[in-house]
């Protein structure tokens, strides 16, 4: 039975920033359906490994074979302040296919119902508790449909309780609906709890390339 259905990829990733190495030859294949965690102090490139594979960022050299869409939740969850909750959900699909609106709200209040925060689809980003927000975060990544999602440090500034919950809600979304998820994070214990796996990033010695 073939189980490990490889769905990313890299192959000798390579990224400076002025110079300075960040990635520095990284090697990689994630599973579909498969939980993993990137640990590491802070600095080590989890985030530039993370946009690197979004496209948010270019590399330098190596390759990144995607099997599928991905979707980003980011660190400081970047939710358009002006814009209700259910608009911060429907503006990236309305600008890729503006005639299926309806049909994006429609979705939006699914996503919104199965995270637990329908409720706040009017209310505006600032009125949300850090926990809510990082719901919202997550749904609107959820909204493109992604098969690998890619979630940077989604428990940082979140109480104990809240980071439980959503190492749970993170396990049931896979869970429910097979997306791969690839979480980069300091916090070992959170990482520990959902992660079948759990891959460290050091900090790259003598990082200047020359
Ligand atoms: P981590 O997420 O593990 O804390 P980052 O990927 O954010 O690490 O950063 C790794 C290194 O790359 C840091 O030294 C950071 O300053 C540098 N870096 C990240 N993004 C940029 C950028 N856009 N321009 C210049 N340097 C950057
Ligand atoms: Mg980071």
């Amino acid at each position: 039975m073939s189980k490990d259905v490889c769905i990313l990829k890299l192959i000798d990733v390579c990224k400076s920033f002025h110079n300075v190495k960040v990635l520095d030859g990284i090697n990689l294949e994630i599973s579909k359906g498969s939980i993993t965690g990137i640990v590491g102090p802070s600095g080590g490139g989890k985030s530039t490994l993370l946009r690197c594979i979004q496209g948010l960022e270019t590399i330098d050299s190596g390759k990144i074979e995607k099997n599928g869409r991905t979707g980003f939740m980011f660190q400081d969850f970047q939710l358009f302040p002006h814009m209700t909750v259910l608009d911060n959900l429907i503006f990236a699909p309305c600008i890729k296919n503006k005639s299926q609106r309806e049909q994006h709200i429609q979705n939006a209040m699914q996503i919104l119902q199965e995270l637990g925060i329908e409720k706040k689809s009017h209310s505006y980003p600032n009125t949300l508790s850090g926990g809510q927000k990082q719901r919202v975060a997550l749904a609107r990544s959820l909204m493109m449909n992604p098969d690998i999602l890619l979630c940077d440090e989604p428990t940082s500034g979140l109480d104990q309780s809240t980071s439980d919950e959503v190492a749970s809600l993170l396990k049931s979304i896979n869970n429910d609906t097979g997306v791969t998820i690839l979480i980069a994070s300091h916090d070992l214990d959170f990482l520990k709890q959902i992660s079948q796996r759990i891959i460290p990033m050091t900090l790259v010695e003598n990082n200047s390339c020359h």
